[in-house]
């Protein structure tokens, strides 16, 4: 390999172990630490990941990275190197000016308001008092504008931070996402909501014991080829995934035994998420080849696996025997189309993370509104409950009566992760696009996930998707395996198709 190229990429891979350093340290976190050592836990992680960013924005860097780019343009010096390591410098730029685009005590400054934000949102919340938390969310917006001047923008200051999660995209693109999907949504609720098709949802919510729960969930994940020996999950208060190398991707799932669907799809979720970094070619660990192209990508993963697939009838035709006889008396008697009916129940509802597949892309267009004309400055801090309940009530068609389940639900405002938002929807788009290309692509997908093969897709994803890495971006992977670019449409056919089927429309 190039010489100037090696070492640059020795550098990243000592970077990136730092970073999954304190990635482990995040996971026992979130899993296994007791209580009384968050300050100390969080000052170990804090000072883990400043020794990466010191590296990552060090002269020494700096100065190997200039022999192979112009770090003002993000011109690549050809000579000698293929597509895939253009490729990769073309991503190290990127994120190396991200990184130094920002003053070190702007940095430092924003990592204390947020960190005080969270921990004040999590007592507003309870306390259901949103003039506590304001204050603070007024600083998160004007520090969020002065970050996006430091880094440019061309349009408004929402192009700049959505950089962030979703490389390449633009606020422009995701409000004509939205205007195809609002009046699409909203006509279908409408029509959901005056069927007559009984609502079949509190057979979910009999009483299901935990540990049956989990075996289950652990059968699905190692049907999905979610390798065991390479990762493993534990239970968390809010699930999640995260990766200290292809070799060990953990996830963490949440159990409630008076509620069937919150593990259940919540594992296959993580697992989507999981089967991704599982998939990443170890052989370029520490550079960007192996890493995930953008939070939008990633999600398409989960939710492809989470409903695209687990929310369909050719997977219960496989699972739902398995379910029953391990449930016999809460579903023993219950035919598949009435399950079938209760995990695919559409009730709008006030809180995101339990909205179903219909209503969830209203719950994200109404804060991406209402963030991007923060940022604008077209609307208040203070004005927020009230523009958020009325855009629920306007989009979704339920009122908030306490701030706890309105405005406070989230914790990514407190984050200070503005921007983040339109990732969730943008995965279920590019999930739909990508999953019909493999309809297209394998013989009979269905019919082998009726037959409970899971591997066949996992490896068509492992080798059109997984192990690219971030060699396309996140638009260019779209057009390359659908020969069609990002759109709502393929989305709003599938949701048509199945809810008029489900609600006889
Ligand atoms: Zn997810």
């Amino acid at each position: 390999m190039n010489r100037k190229l090696e070492i640059v990429i020795t550098e990243l891979e000592v970077i990136t172990q730092l970073r999954k350093v304190a990635a482990v340290l995040a996971w026992d976190q979130e899993t296994y630490m007791p209580s009384g050592s968050a300050q100390a836990r969080s000052e170990q992680i804090s000072l883990v990941l400043s020794l990466a960013h010191a590296r990552f924005t060090s002269d020494t860097f700096r100065q190997s990275l200039a022999i192979l780019v112009d770090l003002d343009g993000g011109a690549i010096d050809r000579d000698g190197l293929d597509l895939r390591q253009v490729r990769l410098l073309e991503n190290v730029w990127h994120d190396w000016r991200r990184a130094t685009a920002l003053p070190v005590e702007f940095v430092g400054e924003l990592a204390r308001l947020t960190s005080q934000a969270q921990h004040v949102w999590q007592e507003a919340r309870a306390q259901n008092d949103y003039a506590r938390f304001s204050p603070y969310l007024e600083k998160i917006i004007d520090m969020k504008r002065q970050e996006a001047r430091f880094h440019g923008f061309e349009d408004e200051p929402y192009d700049a931070l959505l950089e962030d999660y979703e490389t390449g995209i633009t606020t422009k693109q995701i409000e004509q996402l939205f205007a195809v999907l609002r009046p699409a949504l909203i006509e279908l609720v409408g029509r959901i909501k005056s069927s007559k098709v009984p609502d079949r949802h509190a057979l979910l919510t009999q009483e299901f014991p935990e540990d049956l729960q989990w075996e289950f969930g652990m059968e699905v994940l190692s049907d999905m080829g979610y390798d065991l020996k390479k990762g493993r999950q534990d239970r968390s208060a809010h699930p999640f995934t995260t990766d200290f190398h292809p070799s060990d991707v953990r996830i963490t799932t949440r159990l409630n035994a008076r509620d069937l669907s919150m593990g259940l799809f919540g594992t296959i979720h993580e697992g989507g998420h999981a089967l991704y970094e599982q998939g990443l070619e170890a052989k370029y660990f520490g550079t960007p080849l192996c890493e995930a192209i953008s939070l939008g990508i990633h999600e398409s993963q989960s939710r492809l696996w989470e409903n695209y697939v687990g929310r369909s009838m050719p997977f219960w035709r496989h699972y739902y025997p398995r379910l029953q006889a391990r449930f016999p008396g809460q579903l023993g008697a219950v035919p598949l189309d009435d399950f079938y009916a209760a995990i695919n129940a559409v009730r709008p509802s006030l809180i995101r993370v339990e909205a179903d597949e219909v209503t969830y892309n209203l719950h994200i267009m109404l804060r991406f509104d209402l963030e991007r004309a923060l940022l604008n400055g077209d609307v208040t801090v203070k004005d927020l409950p009230g523009l958020w309940d009325q855009a629920m009530a306007k989009y979704v068609g339920v009122t908030p009566s306490t701030v706890a389940e309105g405005v406070l639900q989230d914790i990514h405002w407190g984050m200070g992760a503005i921007g983040y938002f339109p990732t969730y929807m943008l995965g279920n788009l590019y999930g739909r696009q990508i999953y019909e290309a493999a309809l297209a692509q394998i013989d009979d997908l269905e019919e082998r996930i009726a037959q409970g093969d899971l591997l066949t897709l996992r490896e068509w994803l492992r080798d059109n998707v997984h192990r690219l890495g971030r060699l396309k971006r996140a638009g260019e992977l779209i057009q390359d395996l659908t020969g069609q670019p990002l759109s709502a449409g393929p989305f709003i056919k599938y949701l048509q198709a199945k809810y008029e089927r489900l609600y006889d429309l």
